[in-house]
C-alpha cells in the first residue's frame, strides 16, 4: 500500500497520483512505496496550516502547546525501537546511531516544550526606554504558516529540529522530508494526529524536492522557511523565498577542519578523528573531513588512522557490531566513488578507496584516508558528504589557522591539543558556528548551531531555534497624559 500523505489531520492520496520508491540502501531492494506530492498538495496542506494558525491555534498559550510537544516526545519514546529500525531501513545507518538520533529527537520535542512555557512569561516583556513618559513591551508573534525542508542524513532529528520550535512558537507547519527517507516524518505525523494536536498544525507532504519541495519554498502563503541541505538547493530555495521577502534560515554544506597539535593525545586523536569523519558514513554535514596535522607527528597519526580504520565492521546498519553502514543511495555512492577516482590523481591514497570486497550489495564505500593532499585539491575544497578524510600537514600554529579557515565554508572547526591555551586560541581564531576543542560532532540542543559563509544563514537549536518561528513586535505607549508638544504648541 502506497503510504499517504498527512494534510489537515487526514491521510490522503496525492491530488496528481504521484509514487516514490523508497530503497533500502543496505539490499538494494524497494521496501515501501510513498506518494509524490506535487505543487498542488502543498497548496492545500498551506492551506490547512494557514486555516489552522487562524483558529485558536496561535492564541494557545505556551504550556498548552508544551503539553502537546511533551505528548509527541513520549510518542516518539514510545515506539522508539520501531522508528530506530525504520530510519536504518530508510537510511542505513547502524541501528545503535538510529536510536540515539530517535532518543535526541524525543529530546528536542521535551526541550521546545520548555521553552514554549518559557515563552509565556517572556510575553509582554518590558523594555527600559530612556523616556519615562513611555512604556515599551515586547510581544512575541508566532511567524505564520512555516515551511520545513529537510535533507535524508538525520531524517526524524532533522525534522525534530524545526517542527519542534515551530510549534512551541505557535507556528502551524508544512514538512517536506527527503525523497530519500520519508518513512519516519509520516510516523511523526501519526503521533502528532494520536496525541490530538489539532488539524493543519503539522502537515507532511512527502515527495520530489524539484516539485513539492520548489512549490513550497516559493508559496506566498509561507511566513517563515527554514531548509537544510546542500549549497544549490539552499541558494535556489532562497531565491525562491525572496520573492515574497520570507524570513529564511538555511542550515548548508561544510568541509570542516580538525587541527591535531603535536602535543595532543594520540588515542583521543585517533578516537575523535575516526568519528568526526566515519559517523554516519561520513554524511554529516559539520564531519571533520579535513585533518590538519602538525608535521612532527603526522605520519604516526595517519598510520594509526590507517590500523584503526581497518578494524572498523562495516555491513547491514542491522546487523550486530557494524560501525559503518552503507550510503544513503546509489547517487551518493556514485558522487562518492567519483571524490575518490579524483582523489587518487591529486593526493596519496593511504587506506579504503573501494567497495569491500565481502559486500556484493548495498552502496557500501570502505573508510577511506588520503594524505599529501594539496590545498587547491577538489578533495580538499569540496564536500564529498561520505567516509572519506582528507589529511594535510603543518609547522606553526598560524599555518594551522590559516589552512582551516581557508574554505567557502564556515560550518563547524575542531582542535585537539594538550595546551588548553593554545586550543583556546586557536578556537577563537576559527571562522565557523560551531568549534570543538579536544573532540569533534557532539552537539546539545540547548546549544546554537549553524554556519558562517556558504554554511548558511541562521542558527537553529536553543533559544536561537524557538526565535527563528517568532516575530518580535513592539508595544510602546505614551503613558502620561502631559501634553507631548512637538506639533501642538499650545
Ligand atoms: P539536498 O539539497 O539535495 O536536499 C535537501 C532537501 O531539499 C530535500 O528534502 C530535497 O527534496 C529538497 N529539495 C531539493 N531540491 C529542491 C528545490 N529545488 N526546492 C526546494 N527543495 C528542494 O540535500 P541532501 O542531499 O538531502 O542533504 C545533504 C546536504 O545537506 C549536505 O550538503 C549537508 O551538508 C547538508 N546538511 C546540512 C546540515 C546543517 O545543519 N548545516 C545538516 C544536515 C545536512
Amino acid at each position: 500500500m502506497v503510504r499517504q500523505l498527512f494534510i489537515n489531520g487526514h491521510w490522503c492520496d496525492p491530488i496528481d497520483g504521484g509514487v516514490l520508491n523508497v530503497i533500502n540502501p543496505a539490499t538494494e531492494q524497494v521496501f515501501e512505496t510513498c506518494s509524490a506530492g506535487g505543487a498542488k498538495d502543498i497548496d492545500a496542506a498551506v492551506a490547512a496550516a494557514k486555516s489552522a494558525v487562524q483558529r485558536p491555534w496561535r492564541r494557545t498559550t505556551g504550556k498548552a502547546r508544551a503539553e502537546f510537544l511533551r505528548a509527541i516526545a513520549s510518542g516518539i519514546e514510545e515506539k522508539k525501537q520501531f522508528l530506530a529500525e525504520l530510519e536504518v531501513k530508510d537510511n542505513g545507518k547502524p541501528l545503535p546511531e538510529a536510536l540515539w538520533d530517535i532518543a535526541d529527537a524525543a529530546y528536542c520535542f521535551n526541550l521546545y516544550a520548555d521553552y514554549a512555557e518559557q515563552l509565556d512569561g517572556r510575553q509582554g516583556e518590558i523594555i527600559v526606554v530612556p523616556d519615562a513618559r513611555f512604556q515599551s513591551r515586547v510581544r512575541y508573534m508566532p511567524a505564520g504558516v512555516a515551511g520545513l525542508i529537510v535533507p535524508w542524513n538525520y531524517p526524524l532529528l532533522m525534522a525534530a529540529w524545526k517542527v519542534a520550535p515551530a510549534i512551541a512558537a505557535g507556528c502551524a507547519v508544512v514538512l517536506k522530508p527527503s525523497e530519500y527517507t520519508p518513512l519516519t516524518a509520516l510516523e511523526l505525523a501519526q503521533i502528532a494526529a494520536d496525541v490530538g494536536l489539532p488539524p493543519g498544525v503539522l502537515n507532511v507532504v512527502t515527495g520530489l524536492g524539484s516539485e513539492a519541495g520548489a512549490r513550497l519554498a516559493a508559496h506566498p502563503d509561507v511566513g517563515k522557511l527554514a531548509f537544510t541541505g546542500s549549497v544549490p538547493t539552499g541558494i535556489s530555495v532562497a531565491s525562491a523565498a525572496a520573492r515574497d521577502v520570507k524570513s529564511i534560515s538555511l542550515e548548508l554544506g561544510g568541509k570542516s577542519p580538525i587541527v591535531v597539535f603535536d602535543d595532543a593525545d594520540i588515542d583521543q586523536v585517533a578516537e575523535w578523528v575516526m568519528f568526526g569523519i566515519f559517523w554516519n558514513q561520513g554524511q554529516v554535514c559539520s564531519a571533520t573531513s579535513r585533518m590538519i596535522v602538525q608535521e612532527t607527528i603526522a605520519s604516526r597519526i595517519v598510520d594509526r588512522l590507517a590500523e584503526e580504520a581497518k578494524k572498523i565492521t562495516i555491513g547491514d546498519g542491522m546487523a550486530p557490531g557494524v560501525l559503518l553502514g552503507p550510503l544513503v543511495s546509489k547517487m551518493q555512492y556514485d558522487k562518492v566513488f567519483q571524490y575518490i577516482e579524483i582523489g587518487k590523481r591529486e593526493a596519496k591514497l593511504v587506506c579504503g578507496g573501494r567497495r569491500p570486497p565481502h559486500l556484493n550489495t548495498g552502496y557500501f564505500v570502505e573508510p577511506t584516508i588520503f594524505a599529501d593532499v594539496p590545498e587547491t585539491a577538489r578533495i580538499w575544497r569540496e564536500e564529498i558528504f561520505g567516509p572519506v578524510l582528507s589529511v594535510k600537514t603543518f609547522r606553526t600554529e598560524d599555518e594551522a589557522i590559516a589552512l582551516a579557515n581557508n574554505s567557502e565554508f564556515g560550518l563547524a572547526a575542531a582542535v585537539m591539543s594538550g595546551d588548553l591555551e593554545r586550543a583556546q586560541r586557536v578556537a577563537d581564531a576559527f571562522e565557523a558556528g560551531v568549534v570543538w576543542i579536544n573532540c569533534s560532532q557532539p552537539n546539545f540542543l540547548e546549544t546554537p548551531w549553524g554556519g558562517i559563509k556558504k554554511s548558511g544563514v541562521g542558527r537553529e537549536l536553543g533559544t536561537w531555534g524557538l526565535n527563528n518561528f517568532l516575530e518580535p513586535k513592539q508595544i510602546t505607549t505614551y503613558a502620561t497624559r502631559e501634553p507631548w508638544g512637538w506639533y501642538l504648541k499650545g
